[in-house]
């Protein structure tokens, strides 16, 4: 077995412990193996042991990786920023954008959505904890900003993704989160034309996959577990 294929059956086991403490399915969550970084080798050696769905955090890595791979035909998310000249090739290669925090960039991609393809699933990217010079809507602006997304043509609207700042420890984990949770709770309530799909918290990473699920996460975005240590960040 793989270094890889070995990482990612012992994030499937921290997720099912996750999810056995919280009382909640195993099948609830969902795993993004995230492989920013990581060239297209390591993608084919987590897709060998059955992964399906990977994120990228820039543009041009992941429309190189996602071109290199075609033949696997695994689904693509974005969950990088997305600056408004760099919509069309997002627009037309990845599955998923985790990462809206802008009407002016929703309304791109779905203008940009090529007519063959099934709408592009979209989350708003909420700044939850207020973090200095992060993407992310204000809370207090979330829900607006959905319900102006989820009547964008070619988008379909699926949730809120969250990239808080690193918390020391669970309990401070799950108090940063929690936040997020309540306002998900809050938008999935609104009956609006074009919310019937929103079902996504995205939120957890590898040192928070715990307090994640035990918040009602539904997608883990999980990289460094899997992949191992990133030795560098590509601009
Ligand atoms: C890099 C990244 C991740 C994965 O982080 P790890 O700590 O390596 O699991 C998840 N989400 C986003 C938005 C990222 O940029």
């Amino acid at each position: 077995m793989t270094m890889i294929a070995s990482n990612l059956q012992q994030v499937q086991a921290r997720m099912a412990a996750a999810c056995q403490a919280a009382g909640r399915p195993v099948d609830s969550v969902l795993l993004l193996a995230i492989s920013k970084t990581f060239g297209p080798d390591a993608v084919r050696q987590a897709a060998a042991a059955g992964q399906r769905a990977f994120g990228e955090n820039y543009v041009q890595e992941g429309i190189d990786k996602i071109a290199a791979l075609l033949d696997l035909g695994l689904q693509w998310h974005m969950v990088g920023p997305v600056q408004s000249n760099k919509t069309r090739p997002v627009a037309e290669r990845f599955d998923w954008v985790h990462s809206i925090d802008k009407l002016k960039t929703a309304e791109r991609l779905g203008a940009q959505r090529p007519e063959g393809l099934a709408p592009l699933q979209v989350c708003i990217q909420v700044n939850i904890d207020g973090g200095a010079n992060k993407s992310g809507v204000a809370p207090g602006e979330a829900l607006a900003l959905a319900l102006a997304v989820a009547a964008v043509p070619r988008l379909c609207l699926r949730g809120l993704m969250v990239v808080p700042e690193p918390a020391p420890d669970f309990e401070a984990q799950k108090r940063v989160l929690a936040p997020a949770k309540a306002l998900f709770d809050l938008i999935s309530g609104e009956k609006g034309a074009g919310l019937g799909q929103f079902d996504t918290l995205s939120m957890g990473m590898t040192a928070d996959l715990e307090a994640a699920v035990h918040t009602g996460s539904t997608l883990l975005r999980v990289g460094s577990a899997i992949f191992g240590q990133r030795s560098y960040a590509p601009a």
